[in-house]
């Protein structure tokens, strides 16, 4: 329900105009206003053109009517001439950070002060138990090549901490940048009846859990077919991630909307690897399925899948 807005979040600036919020929220809209989350900002100075489909954006311009003297906006559109703005269509809402941080904290039970590492960028957010260890967490937005450095040399004395990135489209861009495990607010927050909720669980999924690393370099039998399994798996459904995005790209170019093809279900995608739901279960839950994770919920995600460039690690060829 909130999809919409974490994707903004990693936007700047993370507005929304008046009209695209109630397609953007749904009904999610009222309780997002109530928790604070949205907050009126100053008017937008550009407006898109309405009366064509030639996509252009204008700056607003001010003039008053000789004859009645009111004042009216007007965008100069190339292919319509002067267009008139409805003033309400150029009201703006901004995403209120501080207050999204402080939601998603409580419900996560990450607890300590809010620290600002770059600004704008990533922060800080205080520590949580999770996986049966105190770990630290991060946020990290609008990640651009000019700043991919400076966050990964904050967190350079931090590789155990949870990064928090608002899609998952923006944590599998950031990818193998650190070693830090990623886990995208869209697929582990959500919108219930008291506020944003929090998958602690599936966080816990995405944490390497480092009292595994033994065992995972002694490689006992079970372990090393376990990794074969999660690699199947990976494959299967990066596999599906391309067709799907395929699918989005020729439903764009024949009706103007893309379209996601669903997802298979675990079970589904365990026969076609010739696993059982258990061991697709176990496969999912364990440490080293960080990426099968992450293409799994991309897979969701109609923004990725249509930003999906292959996989992040090129890992051994078959
Ligand atoms: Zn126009």
């Amino acid at each position: 329900m909130l999809t919409a807005m974490w994707q903004r979040l990693d936007r700047d600036p993370p507005v929304f105009f008046e009209d695209q919020l109630a397609p953007a929220l749904g009904a999610a809209r009222e309780r997002v206003f109530a928790l604070g989350l949205l907050r009126p900002t100053a008017p937008s100075g550009f407006a898109p053109c309405r009366e064509c489909g030639t996509g252009y954006v204008g700056r607003v311009e001010w003039l008053t009517s000789a004859r009645t003297g009111a004042r009216d906006a007007y965008i100069p559109c190339p292919a319509c001439g002067p267009v008139r703005i409805d003033p309400d269509a150029l009201r703006q809402w901004r995403i209120d950070l501080g207050a999204v941080l402080g939601a998603v904290r409580a419900a996560g039970r990450i607890h300590g002060p809010v620290t600002e590492v770059v600004p704008g960028h990533a922060w800080h957010l205080g520590s949580a138990n999770w996986a049966r260890r105190r770990r630290e967490a991060y946020f990290v937005r609008c990640v651009y090549d000019g700043t991919r450095a400076r966050i990964a040399a904050a967190l350079a004395t931090h590789p155990r901490a949870v990064l928090l990135f608002p899609t998952e489209g923006a944590a599998h861009a950031w990818g193998r940048a650190t070693e830090n495990p990623v886990v995208a607010l869209n697929s582990v927050a959500a919108l219930g009846p008291e506020g944003i909720t929090f998958d602690t669980e599936r966080v816990e999924g995405h944490v390497v859990d480092s009292a595994a690393e033994p065992v995972r370099k002694k490689a006992p039998p079970k372990r090393a077919s376990r990794v074969e399994k999660i690699s199947r798996l990976t494959a299967e459904v990066i596999e599906f991630l391309r067709r799907a995005r395929s699918h989005a790209f020729a439903t764009l170019r024949l009706s103007k909307e893309p379209a996601l093809l669903p997802r298979p279900t675990k079970a589904q995608l365990g026969r076609s690897v010739e696993l059982s739901k258990p061991e697709v279960t176990r496969c999912f839950n364990d440490p080293d399925a960080r990426e099968l994770n992450l293409y799994w919920d991309m897979a969701a995600d109609l923004d990725a899948v249509m930003a999906f460039q292959g996989p992040i690690s090129a890992g051994p060829s078959e």
